[in-house]
């Protein structure tokens, strides 16, 4: 059995990541998933999140909203809605994010209005989460 797995990230917009991992973590639809080379194949939905891997001693993070994973033995792909590693993402514009959003979750005046500021909420602290990651 090959000792890495290839990994795949695409959005809309473009591929963010082609590369290739010792080991793989993904925010699946329940929870995390940490995938290895020879893993059983699956697709699950996934949540906002952080994906992250390791290749070869360094460690790559990546921020994450929603989309599908297909696990094969040799390769994951993620389709995603978006994706940004973690030298990508301007933490300021997303701590601006996240207060826009918790001061939309306070004003909504319906449920939809609510979900739509959390969503927005989960993205920006994802987004903080995998940037500060960076920083440390
Ligand atoms: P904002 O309100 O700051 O636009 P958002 O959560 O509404 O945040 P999205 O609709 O999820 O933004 O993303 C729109 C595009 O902007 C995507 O291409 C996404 O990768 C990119 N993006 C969003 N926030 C950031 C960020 N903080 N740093 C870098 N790219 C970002």
């Amino acid at each position: 059995m090959a000792d890495t797995i290839e990994l795949e990230i695409v959005t809309p917009e473009r591929v963010v990541i082609r590369d290739r991992a010792d080991r793989i973590q993904i925010p699946g639809r329940n929870g995390y998933l940490g995938i290895l080379p020879g893993h059983a194949p699956l697709i699950t939905e996934l949540a906002v999140g952080e994906i992250a891997y390791s290749s070869g001693g360094a460690y790559t993070r990546i921020s994450v909203a929603w989309g599908f994973a297909e696990v094969l033995s040799d390769k994951v792909t993620i389709l995603a809605e978006t994706a940004e590693r973690a030298e990508d993402i301007d933490l300021a514009r997303a701590e601006a994010a996240r207060a826009r959003a918790q001061e939309h979750m306070m004003k909504a005046e319906n449920a939809e209005a609510f979900e739509e500021a959390s969503e927005a909420l989960a993205r920006a602290e994802a987004r903080i989460e995998v940037a500060k990651g960076q920083l440390q």
